[in-house]
């Protein structure tokens, strides 16, 4: 599997680390977020069949953190972008 960061281009999987999944998105009100609301958020992460966004970090090259579109069942990868401050609030 090779996984084309967009500041170094295609790189083989050695070079990066993956973080977990993408599509979580942290509480909006953090401080009054229910305990059962924050178990899923840190803990609870879905085993899906088909497109999946996930985070990766180019730990071997410049180190950024990526959001790749994989497909966990072919490992196709169809898109790469930067996980950008909004990305990670799941604004995208
Ligand atoms: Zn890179």
């Amino acid at each position: 599997m090779r996984i084309t960061c967009p500041w170094c281009g295609p790189r083989p999987l050695s070079e990066f680390t993956y973080s977990g999944d993408a599509s979580k998105t942290r509480p909006k009100n953090p401080e009054k977020a229910s305990l059962d609301t924050w178990m899923d958020y840190v803990y609870l992460r879905e085993n899906p069949a088909g497109r999946h966004q996930e985070y990766w970090q180019h730990t071997g090259g410049c180190r950024a953190w990526l959001i790749v579109t994989r497909d966990t069942t072919s490992h196709e990868i169809s898109n790469v972008g930067l996980a950008t401050p909004q990305a990670w609030d799941g604004k995208k």
